[in-house]
């Protein structure tokens, strides 16, 4: 069974705790804090294969997870990070957030992409020593990896399409310009997995062609087979409109040719515009001569490109290669599409609140969002500790504290980090 669209999940490891620690040594009273910090968790990497032509694999496996990273330890150890997960999907994997279907990115080139991030590893202990606090008992924990749950799906990458109806001759016209050797069969649908074969021009040029699943009447509604695989032409910089003109199944090439552009434009506009060059194949059987020379006509009427070959002899096959490396050389590159997922913004804004409790003298503020302003402060930097106290009092933290009755030389802890009260 061949697939191209999988739901996975991937979770980021989470970033290791940070150390409580105390230098000790043997004649050294009362050493300093030397608590290391926490490793940063696993990355989800993904990264493109060229061995790798369907997700299959992602029916057996579908959850990834990245390790965490190490705890801090004493003597300012630093945990180690986590081991990242490299997934592997094959070359123009679409990498999309479930739920909104947002386009993470495409996978088409060679760099590994992080999809999801390992969390920050915490602060130990020895960060947090400053001449108010030089025994600070607390560190802070590892931040929590990205998590996402995402759909997979692959759009094949290939510079030419093989088009038309089921046994026009297109994976026997594949077969005889490439090494690819797709299932050929004298009857309808006889391919069910879209073949991609390297077609050499000569010494230096070449080019990829799909096989694609041949396209049916309604396959543009979703009513056939045609419509679940016309993904994997959308990339195509063009289009091989592959014409039965011999007439042996009775069925008129004009009205193929018609039926199979509407069917393009039905799925796609954009792909109902992409080049195409007709090719008229089984001319060493014409048993329509009359349908036959319409066809041609109607071809050059129209002013496409044309070609009259035999897949099955061969004859005016390298005529309708070199025509297509031709058009290739002046066509932009494939397609890549461009990202459109957009990490939600943590609304600070709004969910700034905080709950202040008192327990012996001392004033306990917490909230969520400041813990992540407490990873983001670096507190031995001035203008840094400037912006954590200043994001304080737009919040109304000091306020509330007034109101609670703190005076001057308190200790206030927000999340762990603490310090004296000063108006
Ligand atoms: P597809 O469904 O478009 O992939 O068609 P296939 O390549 O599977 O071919 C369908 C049938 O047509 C097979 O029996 C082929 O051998 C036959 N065929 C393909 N090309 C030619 C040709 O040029 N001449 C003749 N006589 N038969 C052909
Ligand atoms: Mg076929």
């Amino acid at each position: 069974m061949f697939v191209d669209i999988v739901k996975i999940r991937v979770q980021a490891g989470r970033g290791g705790d940070g150390a409580v620690s105390f230098h000790r040594e043997k004649y050294v009273a009362a050493g300093g804090p030397d608590g290391g910090d926490g490793g940063r968790g696993g990355n989800v990497v993904f990264l493109a294969d060229n061995h790798m032509s369907s997700l299959m694999d992602f029916r057996y496996t579908r959850k990834y997870v990245a390790g965490n990273g190490e705890n801090g330890r004493g003597a300012r150890c630093y945990g180690k990070s986590g081991k990242d997960v490299v997934v592997k999907v094959p070359r123009g994997t679409l990498i999309r957030e479930a739920k909104s279907g947002a386009l993470i990115k495409d996978l088409s080139d060679n760099e590994p992409f992080i999809v999801a991030h390992g969390g920050r590893g915490g602060w130990g202990n020895s960060h947090f020593a400053n001449a108010q606090r030089q025994v600070p008992r607390f560190a802070h924990p590892g931040l929590p990896g990205e998590e996402f749950e995402l759909i997979l799906e692959l759009k094949l990458l290939a510079d030419v399409g093989l088009i038309g109806f089921p046994n026009v001759g297109k994976s026997t016209l594949l077969s005889v310009i490439s090494a690819a050797r797709p299932k050929i069969a004298n009857y309808h649908f006889t391919t069910l997995v879209p073949n991609l074969g390297v077609v050499a021009v000569d010494e230096t040029t070449s080019f990829v062609a799909a096989d694609i699943p041949g396209l049916i009447e309604g396959a543009g509604e979703g009513a056939g087979l045609g419509h679940y695989f016309l993904r994997h032409v959308e990339r195509c910089r063009l289009l091989l409109h592959l014409v039965d003109v011999s007439g042996i199944e009775g069925r008129d090439p004009i009205e193929d040719f018609e039926t199979i552009n509407r069917e393009l434009a039905v799925y796609s506009e954009a792909l109902s515009k992409r080049p195409q060059i007709v090719v008229a194949n089984k001319t060493d059987m014409i048993q329509d001569e009359e349908a036959f020379h319409r066809f041609r006509a109607y071809i050059e009427e129209l002013g496409l490109p044309y070609f009259e070959i035999s897949a099955a002899t061969t004859a005016g096959v390298r005529e309708v290669v070199r025509a297509a490396a031709q058009k290739l050389s002046e066509l932009p590159p494939v397609i890549v599409f461009e990202s459109e997922y957009v990490p939600p913004v943590i609304d600070e804004g709004a969910s700034r609140e905080v709950e202040i409790t008192v327990e012996e003298g001392v004033y306990y503020v917490e909230g969520t969002w400041l813990e992540r302003l407490i990873q983001s402060t670096n507190f031995t930097d001035y203008e840094s500790r400037m912006f954590f106290d200043k994001t304080l009092r737009e919040a109304g933290v000091y306020d509330k504290l007034e109101e609670m009755g703190i005076s001057e030389g308190d200790t206030v802890d927000v999340e762990g980090y603490q310090f004296d009260y000063v108006v």
